[in-house]
């Protein structure tokens, strides 16, 4: 079976990484950080960039 191309998961903030509007537990961080040393990863929500910060942490970054 021939490797997969790139791959992106995108995942939901409030309700699925974290509580509503809560920061992110250290399992859920620990999990996240590995993650996205397999496969680029991002958040999606209503959330602005200063919210997922506050909730998510540092490692949350701006794509251009
Ligand atoms: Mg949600």
């Amino acid at each position: 079976m021939a490797a997969p191309g790139p791959v992106l998961c995108l995942l939901d903030v409030d309700g699925t990484l974290t509580t509503l509007q809560q920061k992110i537990t250290k399992e859920m961080d620990d999990f996240l950080q590995k993650l996205r040393q397999q496969i680029k990863i991002g958040v999606v929500g209503r959330l602005d960039f200063e919210e997922a910060q506050e909730q998510l942490g540092n490692a949350v970054h701006v794509w251009s």
